[in-house]
């Protein structure tokens, strides 16, 4: 999944998603990325977040509506992407194909404040501002 966030000089946010979708799926699948809520949703009062990984564990909890969510009740993107996170994790953790999970989000805020969090190591994101130009971000688990 490729996902975009942007704030623009006036406080404006946006965002885009685009996937070739799951290694050897279904015919007709649908993932998360063409769902808003799922794979991509913003608000523009409060910010915006985007999803990669397994699709139906994003749809399921509705991961970045949830995301924006979190935000909204104050918490800071990459706390906000952690909570979700941890939720799909807890939904997930007995599934037989548990080990191959991952999931992950990227989050940005009416202030221009910004993080991400996954559940595995590998997801790194890029930020552009500019104050500090470009740059890589490592949102890989934490814990
Ligand atoms: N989220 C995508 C899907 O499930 C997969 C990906 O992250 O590329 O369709």
């Amino acid at each position: 999944t490729i996902s975009m966030l942007a704030l623009d000089e006036n406080g404006n946010l946006s965002g885009a998603c685009t996937t070739s979708g799951a290694a050897w799926k279904l015919h007709g699948r649908v993932g998360d990325s063409p769902i808003i809520g799922a794979g991509l949703f913003l608000d523009n009062e409060v910010g915006a977040a985007a999803a990669t990984g397994l699709g139906e564990a994003v749809i399921r909890t509705a991961g970045s509506a949830m995301v924006v969510e979190q935000m909204r009740m104050g918490k800071s993107p990459e706390e906000a992407c952690k909570i979700i996170v941890e939720r799909i994790f807890e939904k997930h953790k007995n599934h037989k194909d548990m080990e191959y999970l991952q999931v992950g989000f990227i989050a940005v805020n009416k202030n221009g404040e910004y993080g991400g969090y996954s559940l595995r190591s590998g997801f790194n994101y890029a930020v552009c501002d500019a104050e500090k130009g470009n740059r890589m971000e490592d949102a890989s688990f934490k814990m």
